[in-house]
């Protein structure tokens, strides 16, 4: 008879590092979880002999593969692109596709890893993937992005299906991308089926699709500050990011009566201490989105901003604070410094932005901390929708929608609860979060034996 093998925390995370050698942000979303799995596992002898977290870890598959495309002046290109299909227990794979240069494995298996808890916390039937690119947007022109997205789903269409794997956008991935990989997905398969969510609304996308994520990390915020009998009324806010989930999480914030004093990119972060209302929100879209401009040129726009090259935003004074642009941009220190500068809530819009110091830091310091796998799931809930009404042939109205996802996002907030509560005023929401994910898909692997 098998001995059921107990090992300790410590011991699986050197052979998670050993199984998957230069993958530290792999490693570092394992171990975050694994922190809070293994104390609640203490008494749960099923999950430890069926190797649950450790079956959770090892991704159900990661697909590789070249990209060639042809760029403007005839040179051929060469990429690499990924599928990592994490976890399928409680529904189709589902997960963004993220075009950019920092892209590797190791990114795309921890975004995966952490999807399969998020898609697991909404409530609804989606397992966990992910994929992309180091193919990087910037500077291309629109003719070699449609090149490159046709050539990147002229391989994936094989790994993928409305009841397979149903990717999305992420960074770099937005509607247009969409249009190019949905459009040549059709011409190879001959097939009109909701195989992507975050489509246009005229063939078949979900209305708040595009604001869910940013809007979704705000309703989260606000619940959290409801626990202390708060709200966002009057509340300054800093944000990083200036992409999809940064400018929603912003209009959200200014439509509850905040004040946003922050935006950033890869170049460096504005300051308005004016705040940014409505109308500087809708420049930024535009000028990001359609311009493909820099944050900094929003001081010409707005001078009585400032530009700080090279720097995150987490110096600025602020109640609340929404990393909202990419993994490990806000550091042990930066986490310190807000503390200090009396913030008292930090809702994650991106994947992993807080890295594992800082996590720990927001914990010592028992705010309101929400990581993103709850507090950024209105996206990949929408996309449930979407998938929902693309099945059903339908589309559900813009206020069904909005209810929908307030309702989802407050669905996850006290799922966070019900694993949080540390008792005296504090909720351990990384905890929660972690908890009420991996119950879920536990329960589900238990029933499917060893597979
Ligand atoms: P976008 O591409 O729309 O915007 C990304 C923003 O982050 C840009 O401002 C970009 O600046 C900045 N950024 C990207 N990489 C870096 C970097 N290495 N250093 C500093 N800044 C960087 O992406 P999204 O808004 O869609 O995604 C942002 C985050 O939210 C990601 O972590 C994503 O995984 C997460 N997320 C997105 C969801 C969605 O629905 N879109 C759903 C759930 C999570 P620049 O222009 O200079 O590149």
């Amino acid at each position: 008879m098998a001995v059921s093998d107990h090992v300790d925390l410590p011991t699986f995370m050197e052979g998670v590092k050993k199984r998957n050698p230069y993958q530290p942000e792999f490693v570092q979303a394992v171990q975050e979880v694994a922190e809070d799995i293994f104390e609640f596992m203490q008494d749960k002898e099923e999950y430890h002999s069926q190797q649950i977290l450790r079956r959770i870890a090892e991704p159900d598959r990661v697909v590789s593969f070249r990209v060639c495309w042809e760029d403007d002046n005839g040179n051929i290109r060469v990429q690499r692109g990924w599928r990592v299909q994490n976890n399928n227990a409680i529904g189709p794979y589902k997960g963004g596709i993220r075009f950019h240069p920092s892209v590797t494995e190791s990114v795309l298996k921890f975004l995966a890893f952490e999807q399969t808890f998020k898609n697991a916390l909404t409530g609804l039937p989606m397992g966990g993937g992910k994929g992309g690119s180091n193919f990087n947007p910037k500077g291309k022109s629109v003719r070699e992005i449609m090149r490159f997205c046709q050539s990147f789903m002229t391989e994936l269409y094989r790994h993928i299906g409305a009841d397979i794997d149903v990717p999305a956008g992420d960074i770099g991935v937005g509607g247009r991308e969409i249009g190019f990989m949905f459009g040549q997905y059709k011409r190879i398969t001959n097939n009109f089926t909701g195989v992507l969510t975050g489509k246009g609304l005229e063939w078949g996308g979900s209305l708040i699709r595009t604001e869910a994520t940013g809007y979704g990390a705000v309703y989260f915020l606000a619940n959290m500050l409801a626990t202390k009998s708060e709200d966002l009324t009057g509340k300054t806010a800093v944000i990083s990011g200036s992409g999809n989930v940064a400018t929603h999480a912003a209009e959200k914030i200014v439509q509850l009566g905040g004040k946003v004093l922050t935006l950033s990119d890869s170049g460096g972060y504005i300051h308005d201490p004016d705040g940014i209302d409505q109308e500087k929100i809708d420049w930024v879209k535009t000028h990001k989105t359609h311009r493909r401009g820099r944050i900094e040129e929003y001081v010409t726009a707005f001078p009585k901003a400032t530009f700080v090259a090279g720097k995150t935003p987490w110096g600025v004074p602020c109640d609340v604070a929404l990393p909202c642009a990419t993994q490990n941009e806000l550091l042990g220190d930066d986490a310190r410094m807000l503390i200090a500068n009396g913030c008292k809530a930090v809702a994650e819009g991106a994947n992993m932005p807080t890295d594992l110091d800082g996590v720990h830091v927001f914990k010592a310091a028992k705010i309101l901390y929400a990581p993103g796998k709850a507090s950024n799931a209105g996206g990949v809930a929408v996309s449930g929708l979407e998938m929902s009404q693309n099945s059903e042939r339908r589309s559900w109205k813009e206020e069904e929608l909005q209810q929908m996802l307030k309702d989802i996002m407050s669905g996850i907030h006290k799922s966070c609860l019900a694993y949080g509560d540390q008792g005296g005023g504090y909720i351990d929401y990384v905890k929660g979060a972690n908890i009420a994910g991996f119950k879920k898909v536990a329960d589900a692997m238990l029933a499917f034996g060893v597979v």
